[in-house]
């Protein structure tokens, strides 16, 4: 902070001259300007500097009465050809999945499950404990020992829904896991071993720049010993396994049968116990997604804001990820709120939590403007650009280069694919963002869900 050295008498003015006169209005003059500046800088300490500022290394004024908005610095310079957006969320504060659950949306509200560390339920049992093989559809099954449980105020211990009014119930056995570190344990198995059937399951094979991203951060992971790609690869398959519902499908069913479920919602499925649900869901929060997530966009962060440009590839690899994990967190979000017919009070019925994928969005455009702004990272796949020295300075082998080469080709497609769902909010489709990271123009301004139109009703996946 700069200190205003006090002017000697010769260079007073006329009115800094009565002032001076007047010793208790130049302390008043003077505590107005340490109160204004000290309030300057509490809230520049709070809100951390703007990404413009930073880059410009310039200090971030914010607006006093409208923290939120733009800063002075960028309000000056809106119109600047450099369209640098004002953006203040740094990239371990990116959001990603929901992490926040409220009493309403959960089968029980008991602190072991969502105290700071879920732990066994205290109303376990240990007896009759049973091996549950458990599905989400695709690859080898996740496998937990579950035991009994005397169920305690606020548990569910039964699934219900409407029909015309009418209330319908499927009462459910009291099982809970049993052993929490176990469970963690092969959550995690169960994760190396099903990655690429989810991949699979969730990109379309015709998508081929998502597709032969997905292939060449499993490459660069796997036999380039990239330990980002494959803590990113882990954080991607996390954020799915959480959006959906385990089922159980080996020999033990806790009792139950197909027949129970005939004519309910989960016909054709036996679904786990509403407690156990939320064991499942708490697990993976606290101790796979929340660690990997600060894990993944701390290392991202040190090699991008220190403009370190060396890593391009790999930071280009995981911001594409990420996005792509956006994507799919959106569609979800989109989905979610269809089958249930749900209408946000005050917003509408394409999504669930609206404040939620807003807060996506933004997180997509902090992720790109981190890439293009800070290191560039647009220039090296922008075909005959003086950047393409760069990528000859990567680390890279044939199969990267062939990629790289793959995408020099589908470049104006992607881009142009983009830019139509961008204009039409097509947010739930995956190419959606991903072409931002190597368009030559992106458009920075904050974006605020709008309603699909009549007769837009199913846009997942096509465009
Ligand atoms: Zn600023
Ligand atoms: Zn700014």
């Amino acid at each position: 902070m700069h200190e205003t050295a006090l002017p000697t008498d010769r260079h007073l003015s006329t009115s800094q001259l009565k002032q001076r006169s007047n010793p208790s209005k130049v302390i008043k003059v003077r505590a107005a300007f340490d109160n204004a500046s000290r309030q300057e800088t509490a809230l520049v300490r709070k809100l951390g500097s703007c990404l413009r500022c930073r880059g410009r290394k310039e200090r971030c004024k914010p607006d006093i009465l409208n923290p939120n908005g733009e800063c002075i610095n960028c309000a000056l310079t809106s119109l600047s050809v450099h369209q640098i957006p004002c953006i203040r969320t740094r990239i371990p504060q990116v959001s990603l999945y929901h992490t926040v659950t409220t009493e309403n949306d959960t089968w029980t509200i008991r602190p072991e499950i969502f105290g700071t560390e879920p732990t066994e339920l205290s109303s376990a049992l240990h007896t009759g404990v049973k091996i549950l093989e458990l599905t989400q559809d695709y690859g080898k099954p996740l496998v937990v020992r579950v035991t009994e449980f005397i169920p305690v105020d606020g548990d569910q211990t039964s699934y219900i829904w409407s029909i015309d009014g009418a209330e319908l119930e499927l009462p459910m056995p009291c099982y809970a896991i049993t052993n929490i570190p176990e469970t963690k344990a092969a959550m995690e198995t169960y994760m190396v071993q099903n990655l690429e059937r989810y991949i699979d399951s969730f990109i379309d094979r015709n998508d081929s720049v998502v597709w032969a991203t997905f292939q060449i951060a499993i490459h660069r992971a796997r036999y380039r010993n990239s330990i980002l790609l494959q803590k990113m690869l882990r954080l991607w398959i996390a954020s799915r396994m959480v959006e959906k519902a385990w089922h159980i499908c080996g020999r033990e069913t806790l009792g139950l049968s197909h027949a129970d479920t005939a004519g309910t919602p989960y016909e054709g499925k036996i679904p786990i116990p509403p407690v156990m649900d939320s064991q499942f869901d708490q697990i993976m929060v606290r101790f796979i997604l929340n660690p990997l997530r600060a894990q993944v966009l701390k290392i991202l962060d040190s090699r991008i804001t220190p403009g370190k440009r060396s890593e391009w590839f790999e930071t280009y690899l995981v911001v594409s990820l990420l996005l792509n994990s956006i994507t799919l967190s959106t569609a979800h979000d989109h989905k979610f709120a269809k089958l249930h017919r749900h209408v946000a009070a005050g917003r509408g019925s394409r999504f669930e939590d609206y404040n939620l994928i807003e807060s996506y969005f933004h997180g997509a455009q902090v992720l790109i403007a981190h890439f293009r702004v800070i290191i560039n990272g647009h220039r090296p796949l922008q075909s005959g650009s003086p950047d393409q020295i760069m990528i000859s300075h990567e680390d890279l082998d044939d199969k990267e280069v062939r990629y790289i080469t793959m995408i020099h080709s589908q470049l104006d497609t992607a881009i142009s694919t983009a830019n139509f769902l961008r204009k039409h909010n097509r947010y739930e489709n995956i190419m959606y963002w991903t072409p931002n990271l190597f368009s030559t123009s992106w458009d920075p301004s904050p974006i605020y869900i709008k309603e699909l139109e009549e007769g837009e009703a199913d846009l997942i996946g096509s465009y």
